[in-house]
Formats: C-alpha cells, structure tokens, sequence
C-alpha cells in the first residue's frame, strides 16, 4: 500500500460544522446559516450582526418548538382558542375576566377556576383555549375527564404506580378536568380524585368543567363530607365562570334549518313565478 493511498483528505468546513451544530441542538442555525451568511455578505452585514440574526432566529423556533411539544404533551382533544368563540353567544359568561384568565396570572399564583353550565355552551371549548393559551405562555398543562381522570387513577395503583402517577400529576403547572359530574364515582374513584385535588392545593392550578351546581357535587362523589373537603380546597382561590344558555350547536342547527326553510320557501317562490 503506498503511503498517499491512506492519507484521507480532512473533512470540508461545512461537514464538520454540520456535525457540531447538530451536536449543540440548533438546527434552526444549520437550517438557516448559508441564506443569511449570503444575505449577510449582500448587505455587507458584518460578522456580529450576522450571529445575532442567526441566534435570534433559532431562539424563535426553539420557543416555537417547545410550545407545540407542550401542546402534545397536554393531550388536549383538539387545539381550540379564543379566536374561534363567540362571546356575543353566550351573555351569561363574564368575558373581561375569561380575557384576563387568558394572560394565565392565575396559572403563575396556582389559582383555580371552575366552569359551570348545562351541556353544549362551551365549556370544553373555552378551557381548551385556556390550556393553550398557558401552553403558549410556558406553562405544562395536562388535559383530561373527570372518568378519564379516576381510571387512570385506579390503573396506576392496581399496576402499584399510583405514587409515580400522583407525582406527575402534582407537578403539572395547570390541570384541566373537563366534565365533572356526568358520570358518579365509586367511592375509591371519589377519593383517588380528592387526593389529586389535595395535593395540587396551593401548588398548582386546575380547570374543573361541570354541568351541575355545586350543590348537587355530592351526588358525584356520594359523600357529603368529601364534598365539603374538596369544595373547601378547590374554592380557596377560584375564578368562576358561569357558562348557562342553550346550547351552541342546538342554536346553530336550530338557525341552519331557519336558514334552508328561508330558501327552500324563497327558492319555490320563484318556481311558482316563472312558471
Ligand atoms: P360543553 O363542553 O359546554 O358541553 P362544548 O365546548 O363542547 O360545550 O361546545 C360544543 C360545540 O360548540 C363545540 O364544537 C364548541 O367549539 C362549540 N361552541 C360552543 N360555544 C361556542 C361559542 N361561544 N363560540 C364558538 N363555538 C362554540
Ligand atoms: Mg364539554
């Protein structure tokens, strides 16, 4: 073999810097360093500038990237905002404080809200955008149903990984337990359930939906007692919000039909015309 046949030729600059970005996580630099480092020369940008638009620009798609993992991480049913409702639909939801709760405060000083009204006026909807809306302001948030809630529960300590289950769900900044009150707990389902509400006390915060007042909260969890403790720790620090109407997609259907009635009346108005 001759000595120049083993001599292997360094690797090109733009190999190695590859190699390393990835190594340093910031694939928004590699992604992007050729088309500014030649918008940079066009403009004579010196080198500093340069940097600094690169950096600004891995550090909006990082904080991009970390927003979107903790929107997967919540496991919300589906992404719903505030864009997307209609506050004119239902008057007896108090809209200045759903806008301030939207700027997530509560979420920093581990404050609780309850949302309260019959079935279809946007309760779901209206916590799906309050747990994106902290998602997006850097909170972890965990979406789930009451029932959803306690099986999970009953799972983790039959499989003896209850500890492990409540810890996790003790450090999420911000809880949504959607529909309480559809379905009655069993007693261990009823008390699994107060733990949780008893250990995020004052260290985290939680979205409760219900469509039942809070004087017929009993007849979910069976027991008075638990009731009173549970009401007491989850309405230490509580925003409420009353969500009563009809529903929102009667109303839509109900105005759908309206509407076809409308031309289908104005459709044979002009049959009978022109015949
Ligand atoms: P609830 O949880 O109170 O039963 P949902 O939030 O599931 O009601 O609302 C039912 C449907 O109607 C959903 O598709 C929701 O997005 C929509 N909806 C309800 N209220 C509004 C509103 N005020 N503006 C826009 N969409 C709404
Ligand atoms: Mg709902």
């Amino acid at each position: 073999m001759t000595a120049s046949a083993s001599v292997a030729s360094p690797a090109p600059p733009q190999v190695l810097l590859a190699h390393h970005l990835r190594q340093l996580k910031l694939p928004t630099f590699l992604r992007e360093y050729e088309k500014l480092a030649a918008e940079a020369a066009r403009e004579g940008l010196d080198h500093v500038r340069f940097l600094l638009r690169l950096a600004e620009l891995e550090l909006i798609d990082r904080e991009r990237r970390m927003v979107e993992r903790r929107i997967r991480a919540a496991r919300f049913p589906a992404v719903k905002s505030f864009d997307t409702f209609d506050f004119a639909a239902i008057p007896s939801l108090n809209k200045p404080l759903v806008l301030e709760l939207a700027r997530c405060e509560y979420v920093a000083t581990h404050e609780n809200i309850i949302a309260l009204g019959n079935s279809g006026t946007g309760k779901t909807h209206a916590c799906l955008a309050l747990g994106l809306a902290a998602c997006q302001r850097g909170f972890t948030v965990s979406f789930t149903t009451a029932v959803g809630l306690v099986h999970q529960l009953m799972e983790a300590r039959d499989e003896k990984r209850l500890l492990k289950l409540q810890a996790q769900l003790a450090a999420v900044k911000l809880l949504i337990i959607d529909e309480l009150g559809y379905v009655p707990l069993s007693q261990t389902g009823a008390e699994l359930l107060f733990e949780i509400f008893s250990q995020r006390h004052e260290r985290g915060s939680t979205i409760v939906t219900s469509n039942l007042p809070f004087e017929e909260w009993t007849s979910v969890f069976q027991s008075q007692r638990l009731t009173g403790a549970l009401l007491d720790r989850l309405t230490h620090h509580v925003h409420i919000l009353e969500l009563n109407g009809e529903s929102y997609r009667l109303k839509q259907s109900k105005a759908r039909r309206q509407r076809d009635g409308r031309s289908a009346k104005s459709e044979s108005a002009k049959t009978i015309s022109t015949s």
